[in-house]
């Protein structure tokens, strides 16, 4: 197993990412950002000195999108050195007292230590500026993203995952999508996400995902149509349930994606 740990300059922003490598396997990582002393997200709990490391300067804000513990591992130890933490209200009792998490996530990512986080509002003014928050529910009930409209710089966490073969047991599909769409109504220049890559056309990439799911909705309506059963109809579209089933217990499954599609109303447009 190896560390992965990168700061990389982009523009005023800086991504950080880290998390490990286990031989054989694809890289668990997640992205977090710094803007001036302000971090928005924070990271794994595994990697906390490491990156204490890196980040070279003080931070005097830490902004959570979500209460995930691979977006909140060092809010913690920078609340000890004095930043001021938010996140999203209905999280902050969760961030108070961790719950004890399954293996799979504690050996990939840790658990994260408690912190006192003071609610995100409908915008934080920081040192780097002023945040507006964007409601984006699906993934986690209560995920908000963060919109510096200053600048143009949409931090979307993990509301914006891109393409998927997979869904975690507990995401509403249907509301992600509708989080999709509030995210690009936004003006922005660049999208920021908390895994994969910085898209510089907010909105296209918005867009290829609202089509690439609304493709797939329709396909695996015409499946089930045709007397497919879930199982058919993620081996048609999927093909086997791989690594991610096995390696989470089934909390991430293709299955868990087609039962979700199956749920998209047929006359999904984007
Ligand atoms: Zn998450």
């Amino acid at each position: 197993m190896s560390s992965i740990l990168r700061r990389e300059e982009r523009g005023d922003v800086d991504r950080i990412t880290a998390g490990r490598r286990v031989v054989g396997f694809a890289p668990v990582t997640s992205h977090f950002y710094r803007v001036g002393t302000v971090l928005v997200d924070a990271g794994p709990p595994n990697r906390v000195d490491d990156v204490l490391n890196v980040l070279e300067t003080e931070i005097t804000d830490v902004l959570l999108t979500h209460a995930h513990e691979d977006h909140v591992g060092l809010a913690a130890a920078l609340a000890d050195q004095g930043a001021r933490v938010f996140a999203p209200e209905p999280t902050l009792e969760v961030l108070a007292d961790p719950p004890s998490l399954p293996g799979y996530r504690r050996q990939s990512w840790g658990e994260a230590k408690p912190v006192d986080a003071c609610p995100l509002e409908s915008e934080v003014t920081t040192p780097a500026g002023t945040f507006e928050t964007v409601p984006t529910p699906g993934h986690s009930r209560h995920h908000l993203a963060l919109h510096h409209r200053e600048r143009g710089w949409l931090f979307t966490g993990d509301a914006y995952l891109g393409t998927r073969d997979n869904l975690r047991f507990d995401e509403d599909l249907e509301t992600e999508l509708a989080s999709l769409r509030r995210l690009r109504e936004r003006e922005a220049g660049r999208l920021l996400p908390g895994h994969g890559s910085i898209a510089s056309d907010p909105e296209a990439a918005l867009t290829d995902a609202l089509d690439w799911y609304a493709e797939r909705a329709r396909e695996a309506h015409e499946l089930r149509a045709a007397g497919g059963s879930l199982t058919s109809i993620r081996r048609e579209m999927f093909g086997w349930e791989g690594f991610m089933r096995w390696f989470t217990g089934g909390e991430f499954s293709k299955t868990n994606l087609v039962r979700e599609l199956l749920r998209l109303p047929s006359s999904l447009t984007s």
